[in-house]
Protein backbone atom coordinates (compact mmCIF):
# COMPACT_ATOMS: atom_id res chain seq x y z
CA UNK A 1 0.00 0.00 0.00
CA UNK A 2 3.06 2.32 -0.06
CA UNK A 3 2.54 3.48 -3.33
CA UNK A 4 -0.33 5.41 -2.15
CA UNK A 5 1.34 7.28 0.13
CA UNK A 6 3.87 10.18 -0.89
CA UNK A 7 7.12 10.33 -2.06
CA UNK A 8 8.01 12.55 1.07
CA UNK A 9 6.88 10.01 3.42
CA UNK A 10 8.30 7.02 1.74
CA UNK A 11 11.32 8.86 1.47
CA UNK A 12 11.70 9.06 4.84
CA UNK A 13 13.73 7.06 7.79
CA UNK A 14 11.97 6.13 10.77
CA UNK A 15 13.76 7.20 13.80
CA UNK A 16 16.24 4.79 14.93
CA UNK A 17 16.31 6.09 18.23
CA UNK A 18 12.37 5.61 18.74
CA UNK A 19 12.83 2.30 16.37
CA UNK A 20 15.24 1.00 18.97
CA UNK A 21 13.21 1.77 22.23
CA UNK A 22 9.73 0.55 20.72
CA UNK A 23 11.46 -2.99 19.59
CA UNK A 24 12.63 -2.96 23.05
CA UNK A 25 9.28 -2.80 24.25
CA UNK A 26 7.95 -5.19 22.13
CA UNK A 27 10.51 -7.64 23.48
CA UNK A 28 9.83 -7.02 26.82
CA UNK A 29 6.19 -6.79 26.05
CA UNK A 30 6.78 -11.02 24.55
CA UNK A 31 8.69 -11.63 28.60
CA UNK A 32 12.47 -11.15 27.77
CA UNK A 33 14.33 -8.81 29.83
CA UNK A 34 15.94 -6.54 28.19
CA UNK A 35 18.00 -3.63 29.27
CA UNK A 36 17.06 -0.31 27.32
CA UNK A 37 20.41 1.50 26.69
CA UNK A 38 18.65 3.02 23.10
CA UNK A 39 16.84 6.40 23.86
CA UNK A 40 18.43 9.39 24.79
CA UNK A 41 15.88 9.88 27.86
CA UNK A 42 16.94 10.60 31.95
CA UNK A 43 15.37 7.81 34.02
CA UNK A 44 15.00 10.75 36.44
CA UNK A 45 11.54 11.92 37.76
CA UNK A 46 10.70 16.00 36.66
CA UNK A 47 11.32 17.92 39.53
CA UNK A 48 8.98 18.03 42.49
CA UNK A 49 8.70 22.34 41.74
CA UNK A 50 7.86 22.10 37.93
CA UNK A 51 5.09 19.23 38.30
CA UNK A 52 3.93 21.75 41.55
CA UNK A 53 3.60 24.46 38.95
CA UNK A 54 1.90 22.43 36.31
CA UNK A 55 -0.42 21.49 39.16
CA UNK A 56 -1.05 24.69 39.61
CA UNK A 57 -1.69 25.49 36.01
CA UNK A 58 -4.15 22.88 35.91
CA UNK A 59 -6.24 24.40 39.08
CA UNK A 60 -5.95 28.05 37.75
CA UNK A 61 -7.82 26.84 34.92
CA UNK A 62 -4.68 27.14 32.21
CA UNK A 63 -6.74 25.42 29.26
CA UNK A 64 -7.30 27.71 26.55
CA UNK A 65 -5.17 27.95 23.03
CA UNK A 66 -2.01 29.68 23.96
CA UNK A 67 -0.21 32.55 21.68
CA UNK A 68 0.78 30.39 18.78
CA UNK A 69 4.78 31.05 19.44
CA UNK A 70 4.34 30.43 23.48
CA UNK A 71 2.87 32.30 26.27
CA UNK A 72 4.46 36.17 26.90
CA UNK A 73 5.53 34.97 30.53
CA UNK A 74 7.77 31.87 28.78
CA UNK A 75 9.28 33.65 26.17
CA UNK A 76 9.94 36.27 29.07
CA UNK A 77 11.89 33.35 31.21
CA UNK A 78 13.54 32.50 27.91
CA UNK A 79 14.57 35.60 26.76
CA UNK A 80 16.20 35.35 30.72
CA UNK A 81 17.30 32.18 30.44
CA UNK A 82 19.46 33.18 27.16
CA UNK A 83 20.99 36.23 28.90
CA UNK A 84 22.07 34.26 32.15
CA UNK A 85 23.43 31.32 30.80
CA UNK A 86 24.81 32.18 27.01
CA UNK A 87 24.98 36.17 27.41
CA UNK A 88 22.63 36.24 24.55
CA UNK A 89 19.99 39.18 23.80
CA UNK A 90 16.86 38.17 22.46
CA UNK A 91 13.48 40.04 22.29
CA UNK A 92 9.98 38.59 22.34
CA UNK A 93 9.94 38.62 18.58
CA UNK A 94 12.91 36.39 17.84
CA UNK A 95 11.51 33.94 20.52
CA UNK A 96 9.20 30.48 19.47
CA UNK A 97 8.55 27.76 21.86
CA UNK A 98 7.31 24.69 20.00
CA UNK A 99 6.49 20.99 20.75
CA UNK A 100 9.57 20.12 21.29
CA UNK A 101 13.00 21.11 20.26
CA UNK A 102 12.43 18.53 17.03
CA UNK A 103 9.54 20.76 15.99
CA UNK A 104 12.10 23.83 16.39
CA UNK A 105 14.42 22.05 14.31
CA UNK A 106 11.28 20.88 12.07
CA UNK A 107 10.24 24.32 11.72
CA UNK A 108 13.58 26.20 10.83
CA UNK A 109 14.46 23.69 8.28
CA UNK A 110 10.70 24.23 6.58
CA UNK A 111 10.40 28.07 7.06
CA UNK A 112 14.15 28.58 5.52
CA UNK A 113 15.20 25.37 2.94
CA UNK A 114 14.25 25.45 -0.99
CA UNK A 115 14.21 22.06 -3.01
CA UNK A 116 18.09 21.12 -3.31
CA UNK A 117 19.82 23.52 -0.86
CA UNK A 118 22.34 21.80 0.87
CA UNK A 119 22.81 21.56 4.39
CA UNK A 120 26.07 20.64 5.85
CA UNK A 121 26.00 18.23 8.87
CA UNK A 122 28.88 17.09 10.46
CA UNK A 123 28.85 13.38 11.67
CA UNK A 124 28.04 12.04 13.53
CA UNK A 125 24.94 14.11 13.81
CA UNK A 126 21.54 13.67 15.51
CA UNK A 127 19.61 10.67 14.02
CA UNK A 128 16.46 13.26 13.17
CA UNK A 129 18.72 16.06 11.36
CA UNK A 130 18.56 14.41 7.97
CA UNK A 131 15.29 13.26 7.48
CA UNK A 132 14.28 16.76 8.93
CA UNK A 133 16.36 18.43 5.81
CA UNK A 134 15.04 15.84 3.51
CA UNK A 135 11.22 16.41 4.47
CA UNK A 136 11.69 20.05 3.65
CA UNK A 137 13.22 18.93 -0.03
CA UNK A 138 16.91 19.27 1.41
CA UNK A 139 19.95 17.77 0.37
CA UNK A 140 22.18 16.50 3.68
CA UNK A 141 25.58 16.84 3.49
CA UNK A 142 27.41 14.58 5.58
CA UNK A 143 30.79 15.75 6.49
CA UNK A 144 32.85 12.55 8.39
CA UNK A 145 35.09 13.20 11.21
CA UNK A 146 36.95 11.07 13.55
CA UNK A 147 37.17 9.52 16.90
CA UNK A 148 40.90 10.65 16.99
CA UNK A 149 39.79 14.15 16.72
CA UNK A 150 36.92 14.18 19.07
CA UNK A 151 34.31 13.95 16.49
CA UNK A 152 34.25 17.38 15.81
CA UNK A 153 34.80 18.89 12.14
CA UNK A 154 37.65 21.46 11.75
CA UNK A 155 37.51 24.65 9.78
CA UNK A 156 39.51 23.12 6.50
CA UNK A 157 36.61 20.44 6.55
CA UNK A 158 33.65 23.02 6.75
CA UNK A 159 35.35 25.03 3.85
CA UNK A 160 35.33 22.00 1.56
CA UNK A 161 31.89 21.15 2.41
CA UNK A 162 30.66 24.33 1.26
CA UNK A 163 28.61 24.72 -2.34
CA UNK A 164 27.09 27.23 -3.98
CA UNK A 165 23.97 25.55 -2.61
CA UNK A 166 24.81 25.44 1.05
CA UNK A 167 22.09 27.19 2.90
CA UNK A 168 22.62 26.30 6.63
CA UNK A 169 25.22 24.09 8.97
CA UNK A 170 23.27 22.36 11.71
CA UNK A 171 25.19 20.57 14.85
CA UNK A 172 24.43 20.05 18.47
CA UNK A 173 26.71 20.99 21.00
CA UNK A 174 27.05 19.00 23.56
CA UNK A 175 26.63 16.59 20.58
CA UNK A 176 24.08 13.73 20.50
CA UNK A 177 25.54 11.06 19.57
CA UNK A 178 29.21 11.66 20.38
CA UNK A 179 29.13 13.87 23.33
CA UNK A 180 31.88 16.21 22.08
CA UNK A 181 31.67 19.80 22.80
CA UNK A 182 32.81 22.75 20.85
CA UNK A 183 35.10 25.03 22.58
CA UNK A 184 34.27 28.79 21.69
CA UNK A 185 37.58 29.08 20.14
CA UNK A 186 36.57 25.84 18.04
CA UNK A 187 33.69 27.83 16.97
CA UNK A 188 35.15 30.81 16.20
CA UNK A 189 37.12 28.91 13.93
CA UNK A 190 34.29 28.06 12.12
CA UNK A 191 32.14 31.35 11.96
CA UNK A 192 35.57 32.79 10.43
CA UNK A 193 35.03 30.07 6.89
CA UNK A 194 31.22 31.01 7.37
CA UNK A 195 32.13 34.79 7.15
CA UNK A 196 33.22 33.69 3.76
CA UNK A 197 30.00 32.59 2.76
CA UNK A 198 27.39 35.19 4.10
CA UNK A 199 23.95 32.96 2.92
CA UNK A 200 24.65 30.04 5.15
CA UNK A 201 22.56 30.05 8.31
CA UNK A 202 23.61 28.37 11.81
CA UNK A 203 21.97 26.32 13.19
CA UNK A 204 23.37 25.42 17.11
CA UNK A 205 21.32 22.83 18.69
CA UNK A 206 21.92 23.54 22.57
CA UNK A 207 19.44 21.23 24.50
CA UNK A 208 22.26 19.48 26.03
CA UNK A 209 23.79 22.25 27.34
CA UNK A 210 23.19 21.86 31.07
CA UNK A 211 24.50 18.33 31.01
CA UNK A 212 28.18 19.54 30.37
CA UNK A 213 31.60 17.65 32.53
CA UNK A 214 33.26 20.76 33.13
CA UNK A 215 36.39 20.31 30.93
CA UNK A 216 35.01 22.54 27.98
CA UNK A 217 32.69 25.46 28.62
CA UNK A 218 29.58 25.43 26.55
CA UNK A 219 29.33 28.54 23.76
CA UNK A 220 26.97 29.79 21.53
CA UNK A 221 27.69 30.61 18.05
CA UNK A 222 25.14 33.50 18.54
CA UNK A 223 27.74 34.99 20.68
CA UNK A 224 30.07 36.31 18.05
CA UNK A 225 28.05 39.50 16.89
CA UNK A 226 29.40 38.65 13.16
CA UNK A 227 27.42 35.34 13.73
CA UNK A 228 24.22 36.85 15.26
CA UNK A 229 21.83 37.15 12.73
CA UNK A 230 22.58 34.29 10.97
CA UNK A 231 22.47 31.92 13.68
CA UNK A 232 19.40 30.14 15.02
CA UNK A 233 19.61 28.85 18.53
CA UNK A 234 17.73 25.59 19.50
CA UNK A 235 17.01 24.44 23.07
CA UNK A 236 14.73 22.51 25.20
CA UNK A 237 13.83 20.96 28.54
CA UNK A 238 13.68 17.23 27.84
CA UNK A 239 17.06 16.44 28.94
CA UNK A 240 18.49 18.74 31.87
CA UNK A 241 15.10 18.92 33.08
CA UNK A 242 13.96 14.91 33.51
CA UNK A 243 11.12 16.31 31.03
CA UNK A 244 10.74 14.36 27.54
CA UNK A 245 7.03 13.85 27.68
CA UNK A 246 5.83 17.18 27.87
CA UNK A 247 6.94 18.46 24.61
CA UNK A 248 8.52 21.53 25.35
CA UNK A 249 11.51 23.17 23.02
CA UNK A 250 12.00 26.68 21.57
CA UNK A 251 14.31 28.93 19.49
CA UNK A 252 16.10 32.25 19.44
CA UNK A 253 16.82 33.50 16.35
CA UNK A 254 16.61 36.50 14.04
CA UNK A 255 13.29 38.23 13.93
CA UNK A 256 12.23 37.07 10.25
CA UNK A 257 13.11 33.60 10.85
CA UNK A 258 11.01 33.57 14.48
CA UNK A 259 7.63 35.47 12.33
CA UNK A 260 8.21 31.94 9.95
CA UNK A 261 8.07 29.53 12.62
CA UNK A 262 5.19 31.20 13.92
CA UNK A 263 3.18 31.59 10.91
CA UNK A 264 3.97 27.99 9.93
CA UNK A 265 3.21 26.40 13.26
CA UNK A 266 -0.06 28.61 13.55
CA UNK A 267 -1.11 25.93 10.78
CA UNK A 268 0.33 22.95 12.30
CA UNK A 269 -0.19 22.81 15.82
CA UNK A 270 -1.77 25.97 17.00
CA UNK A 271 1.47 25.89 19.51
CA UNK A 272 2.26 24.41 22.07
CA UNK A 273 0.56 22.73 25.21
CA UNK A 274 -0.65 25.09 27.48
CA UNK A 275 0.29 23.26 31.08
CA UNK A 276 3.29 22.08 29.82
CA UNK A 277 4.19 25.98 28.89
CA UNK A 278 3.18 27.12 32.29
CA UNK A 279 5.92 24.03 34.10
CA UNK A 280 8.52 25.43 31.96
CA UNK A 281 8.17 28.89 32.94
CA UNK A 282 8.94 27.55 36.39
CA UNK A 283 12.02 25.14 35.19
CA UNK A 284 14.20 28.09 33.43
CA UNK A 285 13.16 30.66 36.09
CA UNK A 286 14.52 29.10 38.82
CA UNK A 287 18.49 28.30 39.00
CA UNK A 288 19.81 25.44 36.72
CA UNK A 289 21.71 24.92 39.93
CA UNK A 290 18.37 22.88 40.97
CA UNK A 291 18.81 20.49 38.70
CA UNK A 292 22.83 19.98 38.87
CA UNK A 293 22.01 16.78 40.63
CA UNK A 294 21.00 15.00 37.95
CA UNK A 295 24.14 15.95 35.86
CA UNK A 296 26.46 14.97 38.67
CA UNK A 297 24.78 11.73 38.62
CA UNK A 298 25.59 11.66 35.02
CA UNK A 299 28.89 12.31 35.59
CA UNK A 300 29.05 9.02 37.92
CA UNK A 301 27.89 7.02 35.40
CA UNK A 302 29.85 8.40 32.65
CA UNK A 303 32.95 7.40 34.49
CA UNK A 304 31.13 4.30 35.23
CA UNK A 305 30.20 3.15 31.66
CA UNK A 306 33.78 4.26 30.07
CA UNK A 307 35.63 2.19 32.82
CA UNK A 308 33.49 -1.16 32.04
CA UNK A 309 33.59 -0.64 28.63
CA UNK A 310 37.40 -0.02 28.34
CA UNK A 311 37.91 -3.57 29.94
CA UNK A 312 36.13 -5.13 26.77
CA UNK A 313 38.44 -5.88 23.78
CA UNK A 314 37.64 -4.05 20.73
CA UNK A 315 35.99 -1.02 22.09
CA UNK A 316 37.17 1.64 21.59
CA UNK A 317 35.82 4.67 23.38
CA UNK A 318 35.87 8.46 23.15
CA UNK A 319 35.65 10.85 26.08
CA UNK A 320 32.64 12.43 26.19
CA UNK A 321 32.59 15.81 27.82
CA UNK A 322 28.47 16.81 28.19
CA UNK A 323 25.24 14.87 26.92
CA UNK A 324 24.66 11.08 28.48
CA UNK A 325 25.85 8.68 25.56
CA UNK A 326 29.14 6.85 24.67
CA UNK A 327 29.82 6.08 20.97
CA UNK A 328 32.20 3.28 21.16
CA UNK A 329 34.32 2.69 17.57
CA UNK A 330 33.42 -1.05 17.12
CA UNK A 331 35.11 -1.68 13.98
CA UNK A 332 37.19 -3.91 15.73
CA UNK A 333 34.33 -6.71 15.23
CA UNK A 334 33.69 -5.98 11.81
CA UNK A 335 33.96 -9.54 9.69
CA UNK A 336 34.11 -11.39 12.74
CA UNK A 337 31.80 -14.41 13.34
CA UNK A 338 30.90 -14.94 17.18
CA UNK A 339 28.19 -17.50 18.43
CA UNK A 340 27.30 -18.13 14.40
CA UNK A 341 26.60 -14.86 14.13
CA UNK A 342 28.96 -12.35 11.21
CA UNK A 343 28.82 -9.10 12.25
CA UNK A 344 29.18 -7.02 9.27
CA UNK A 345 28.78 -3.15 10.07
CA UNK A 346 27.47 -1.13 13.29
CA UNK A 347 23.89 -2.08 12.23
CA UNK A 348 24.81 -5.69 12.82
CA UNK A 349 26.32 -5.23 16.03
CA UNK A 350 23.85 -3.25 17.69
CA UNK A 351 21.48 -6.09 16.26
CA UNK A 352 23.73 -9.11 17.76
CA UNK A 353 23.68 -6.87 21.12
CA UNK A 354 20.08 -6.99 21.37
CA UNK A 355 19.21 -10.84 20.52
CA UNK A 356 22.25 -12.32 22.37
CA UNK A 357 22.82 -9.60 25.18
CA UNK A 358 19.49 -8.47 25.90
CA UNK A 359 20.51 -5.01 25.64
CA UNK A 360 19.37 -2.43 23.20
CA UNK A 361 21.84 0.55 21.68
CA UNK A 362 21.82 1.91 18.29
CA UNK A 363 23.77 1.51 15.56
CA UNK A 364 26.15 4.55 14.56
CA UNK A 365 24.77 4.33 11.01
CA UNK A 366 21.59 6.31 11.83
CA UNK A 367 24.17 9.04 13.11
CA UNK A 368 26.19 8.99 9.66
CA UNK A 369 29.11 6.97 11.35
CA UNK A 370 28.71 3.41 11.31
CA UNK A 371 32.16 2.86 12.81
CA UNK A 372 30.49 3.06 15.61
CA UNK A 373 27.13 2.54 18.17
CA UNK A 374 26.05 4.45 20.61
CA UNK A 375 24.69 3.57 24.24
CA UNK A 376 22.43 6.09 26.67
CA UNK A 377 24.15 6.16 29.96
CA UNK A 378 20.33 7.70 31.27
CA UNK A 379 19.95 4.39 32.90
CA UNK A 380 20.30 3.26 36.64
CA UNK A 381 24.34 2.54 38.02
CA UNK A 382 22.48 -1.21 38.36
CA UNK A 383 21.21 -1.71 34.79
CA UNK A 384 24.96 0.11 33.58
CA UNK A 385 26.76 -2.46 35.53
CA UNK A 386 24.54 -5.21 34.12
CA UNK A 387 24.03 -4.26 30.87
CA UNK A 388 28.05 -4.01 29.89
CA UNK A 389 28.49 -7.60 31.91
CA UNK A 390 26.13 -9.15 29.43
CA UNK A 391 27.68 -7.23 26.63
CA UNK A 392 31.09 -8.53 27.46
CA UNK A 393 29.58 -12.28 27.75
CA UNK A 394 28.37 -12.46 24.54
CA UNK A 395 31.45 -10.76 22.98
CA UNK A 396 33.06 -13.64 24.60
CA UNK A 397 31.35 -15.54 22.14
N1 LIG B 1 18.21 17.71 19.49
C1 LIG B 1 18.97 16.73 20.01
C2 LIG B 1 20.43 16.79 19.82
C3 LIG B 1 18.36 15.67 20.71
O1 LIG B 1 19.10 14.69 21.22
C4 LIG B 1 16.97 15.65 20.84
C5 LIG B 1 16.37 14.45 21.54
N2 LIG B 1 15.16 14.47 21.94
C6 LIG B 1 16.24 16.70 20.29
C7 LIG B 1 16.88 17.71 19.62
C8 LIG B 1 14.75 16.78 20.37
O2 LIG B 1 14.34 17.13 21.63
P1 LIG B 1 12.81 17.19 22.07
O3 LIG B 1 12.57 15.97 22.87
O4 LIG B 1 12.68 18.46 22.85
O5 LIG B 1 12.00 17.22 20.82
N1 LIG C 1 16.81 12.50 21.37
C1 LIG C 1 16.68 11.23 22.01
C2 LIG C 1 17.64 10.24 21.41
O1 LIG C 1 18.48 10.59 20.62
C3 LIG C 1 15.25 10.79 22.05
C4 LIG C 1 14.72 10.06 20.88
C5 LIG C 1 14.39 10.91 19.73
O2 LIG C 1 13.80 11.97 19.91
O3 LIG C 1 14.75 10.50 18.64
O4 LIG C 1 17.60 9.10 21.80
Amino acid sequence: MSERLSERINNVTPSATLEMAAKARELRAAGKDIIGLSLGEPDFNTPDYIKEAAIQAVNEDYNSYTPVDGYVELKDAIITKFDRDNGLRYERSQIVVSTGAKQSLYNVAQVILNKGDEVILPCPYWVSYSDIVKLADGVPVEVPTSIDNDFKMTPEQLEAAISPKTKMLWYSSPCNPSGSIYSKEELRALADVLQKHPQIIVVSDEIYEHINYGVTAHASMAEFEDMYERTVTVNGVAKAFAMTGWRIGYIGAPSYIARACNKLQGQVTSGANCIAQRAVITALTESPSRISYMVDEFKVRRSLILGLLNGIDGFKCNSPEGAFYVYPDVTAYFGKTINGVTINNASDFAMYLLEHANVATVTGDAFGNGASIRISYAAAEKEIREAIKRIKNALAG
